[in-house]
C-alpha cells in the first residue's frame, strides 16, 4: 500500500508502523521505540498523509525529544517542519503524476487532491520556490 519511497525511508529510519483503534489523534511517533502508529479509522489518504509527518519527526526530531516535549515554541517550529516535509514529499509525487512543471502547479488544486488544508497554500507556495 506505500510506495517505494516511503518504504525505503521507513527501512533506512528503522522505524517500525503499528496501528491502533483508539487513538485521540491521526499519528504518533514514539522515538524511544522508535515506533510509529497509527490510527486504524483513518482512510488510505489520511493514514498516508500522518505517516508522512510522523516519518518527518522520526528523520529529523529523533535527538530533540526533550526539547518538543518541554516547549511550546520548539514543539510548534517541529510540527511546522514536519508539516514541511509531508507536503514536499506530497508535492513530488503529485508532481511526477501530473507530468506538471513546478511553475505550472495549481497550490489550491493539489491542496484540495490530497485533502489538505487550504491554509497550507502560502507554505507550498514557499517550497515551491525553493526548486
Ligand atoms: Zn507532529
Amino acid at each position: 500500500m506505500y510506495d517505494n519511497e516511503i518504504k525505503d525511508l521507513i527501512k533506512q529510519l528503522g522505524v517500525q508502523i503499528r496501528f491502533s483503534m483508539d487513538l485521540d489523534n491521526e499519528g504518533y511517533y514514539i522515538p524511544e521505540a522508535k515506533l510509529i502508529v497509527l490510527d486504524t479509522k483513518l482512510s488510505e489518504l489520511e493514514q498516508k498523509k500522518a505517516l508522512l509527518h510522523e516519518l518527518s519527526h522520526a528523520a529529523k526530531h529523533n535527538g530533540n525529544l526533550e526539547l518538543y516535549r518541554a516547549t511550546y515554541n520548539a514543539r510548534a517550529k517541529m510540527e511546522r517542519e514536519a508539516d514541511d516535509l509531508m507536503l514536499r514529499m506530497l508535492l513530488k509525487k503529485y508532481l511526477s503524476n501530473s507530468e506538471l512543471e513546478t511553475k505550472d502547479l495549481n497550490c489550491i488544486k493539489f491542496l484540495e487532491c490530497n485533502h489538505l488544508d487550504l491554509a497550507f497554500e502560502n507554505r507550498v507556495k514557499e517550497i515551491i520556490a525553493m526548486y
